[in-house]
């Protein structure tokens, strides 16, 4: 017989169950929504994950059923991580900060069956609860709270479910093929579309994106996730922290400067990743605690592009390296992280600086590429630039319920960015084909935005464009031409926003012109708009 070695599948429960036998006295520390600060462990988090996996069989939860959790970063949203896509289920994360009709159409077209919210999220699930006809469970992610159950008919408990299954339960045997979590982008128009990663591609993704030349975590860190457990499974933190049994640290909702300051502090906190805003607000934390964050070793950015000066800043300041970093929802999401190579050792700081600018380069598990718009292949030389495609171990195919594969012909995923790639594979995020706004990290749509200001009958026409803006990175603003003989004030075109989107996506402001600058085909030219007002924000 020929030799052969052994298989074992590449499941998400293998991930907590190493967690749980070798690191099992690794502290998981978790600032709970009440503002109580928890200590926990991989060990406590493996058994209570496994209890709740054989709850939601319990339950009547089948392999594939979709359960979904509406909550910030602590240590029950770990263990549901765990404990659904571990049991053969499937974990949804859904953003809180989306408007209720967002919520319904995700909850309804995922098909969720179970609902995990925090607190926080008790009556805003009251009200969408009759819109949710296949929802079985609401489960509350506490203790029995008999104001809440008022709120909510049938409310369950997560502290009584996990309680009341046996210790001696076990991980069922999954297929490494099969759904583990399910998470809504809503980076593109239209309705949110569903990005479902399986065991495998989630496991690969954290193993290959966790190199030394990748996130780096290693046992003896103390990691803070700071983005959130819904946003691409937290740039897959949790999974990681697991496979390398570090001690990990969730913020809980507070994420102000000062409340991170303390944090770091408090739990010796060597390395924390988080998108830009989240860094611009430490800053201030650090300023105004006196702290020095003193543990802090690296952070690591992305989301969105990470402003230039921070890099030195929080080097020359406070002895921190911020790491840049580029994915999508739809590539697990990481496509690329800035390292240095040995070649680099004997540039000026100056010319190091100008790298670790870019979003940086594709670990082992994914390529990059750069076309124009007919697909044809362009030089890797950093100055042309293309449509960034990307293809690997843990990148979408096909969205959750499409009808059709979201690649190109020929195997790849189109990003809808527009970059430069060099010889030695560093690539810079140029531009956005897609036109849509990203504040602090979360996406507003220009279409909605326009669509409001040019249903109101005294605008003629309106585009909504991301302004540069220095806490938000962008915020929305409304460039509008009035109807004709028609006269309309910012705030009375503001107001027709309230109820319609939700608080914190209605425009910063509104620009009136005579006429919108328009391409051949009609479309309104976005970037020259972006040129002329771009700044409008920052000028105020
Ligand atoms: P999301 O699926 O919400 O994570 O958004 C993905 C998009 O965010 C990308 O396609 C980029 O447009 C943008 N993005 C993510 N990381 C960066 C970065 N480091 N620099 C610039 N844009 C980024």
């Amino acid at each position: 017989m020929l030799g052969k070695m052994m298989y074992r599948p590449l499941t998400i429960s293998s991930l907590i169950e190493h967690a749980g036998r070798y690191h099992g006295s690794t502290t998981v520390t978790s600032v709970e929504t009440s503002g109580e600060v928890v200590h926990s462990n991989w060990g406590e988090v493996e058994r209570n994950a496994r209890k709740l996996s054989a709850a939601l069989a319990r339950l009547g939860l089948e392999t594939g059923d979709r359960a979904a959790t509406i909550a910030w970063n602590n240590r029950r949203h770990l263990e549901i991580y765990f404990g659904v896509a571990g049991g053969g289920f499937v974990c949804h994360t859904i953003n809180p900060r989306l408007f209720p009709e967002q919520l319904i159409y995700i909850i309804n077209h995922a098909d969720d069956k179970v609902l995990f919210i925090d607190a926080t999220f008790v009556p805003a699930v009251a009200k969408l609860r009759e819109h949710l006809p296949n929802l079985q469970h609401v489960v509350l992610m506490g203790p029995r709270d008999e104001a809440a159950a008022e709120q909510i008919e049938g409310l369950l408990f997560y502290d009584e479910l996990v309680a009341a299954e046996d210790d001696s339960c076990v991980w069922p045997e999954i297929d490494e093929n099969l759904p583990s979590s399910l998470c809504y982008t809503s980076g593109t128009t239209g309705h949110p579309k569903g990005v479902q990663y399986t065991h495998r591609t989630n496991v690969l993704h954290s193993l290959g994106g966790n190199q030394p030349d990748g996130k780096g975590l290693a046992a003896r860190d103390t990691v803070m996730a700071v983005v959130p457990m819904f946003h691409a499974n937290a740039w897959g933190v949790p999974y990681i922290a697991a496979a390398v049994g570090c001690k990990m640290v969730l913020p809980g909702p507070h994420l102000d400067g000062v409340s991170l300051a303390n944090l770091i502090d408090s739990e010796q906190v060597t390395i924390a990743l988080g998108v830009p805003t989240i860094w611009m607000g430490l800053l201030q934390g650090l300023a105004e605690t006196g702290s020095n964050a003193e543990t802090l070793k690296r952070t690591i950015v992305g989301g969105s592009a990470l402003p230039t000066v921070m890099i030195p800043t929080f080097r020359d300041k406070y002895g921190v390296e911020l790491i840049h970093a580029w994915g999508m929802t739809e590539t697990s999401p990481l496509g690329t992280l800035n390292q240095l190579l040995q070649k680099h050792d004997d540039l000026s700081e100056a010319e190091k600086g100008a790298i670790r600018e870019g979003q940086g380069r594709p670990p082992y598990g994914v390529e990059l590429r750069i076309v124009d718009d007919e697909g044809t292949l362009l030089p890797e030389d950093g100055e042309t630039q293309g449509n960034l495609q990307i293809r690997g171990h843990w990148i979408i195919d096909t969205y959750f319920k499409a009808d059709s594969t979201a690649l190109t012909d020929d195997g790849w995923f189109d990003t809808g960015d527009v970059a430069t790639i060099n010889a030695d594979g560093y690539m810079i995020i140029r531009d956005r084909s897609k036109d849509i706004i990203k504040s602090g990290g979360e996406w507003i749509s220009t279409v909605e935005l326009e669509d409001i200001a040019i249903a109101h009958p005294k605008i003629a026409n309106a585009a909504a464009i991301a302004a540069r803006h220095p806490k938000w990175d962008e915020r929305p603003i409304v460039i509008a031409v009035l109807a004709e003989g028609e006269a309309l004030s910012e705030a009375e075109l503001l107001d027709s926003y309230k109820g319609k989107v939700a608080s914190w996506q209605i425009p910063d402001k509104v620009i009136f012109v005579s006429d919108l600058p328009l391409g051949g085909t009609g479309k309104v030219l976005k970037n020259k708009l972006r040129d002329q007002f771009g700044d409008a924000l920052l000028e105020a």
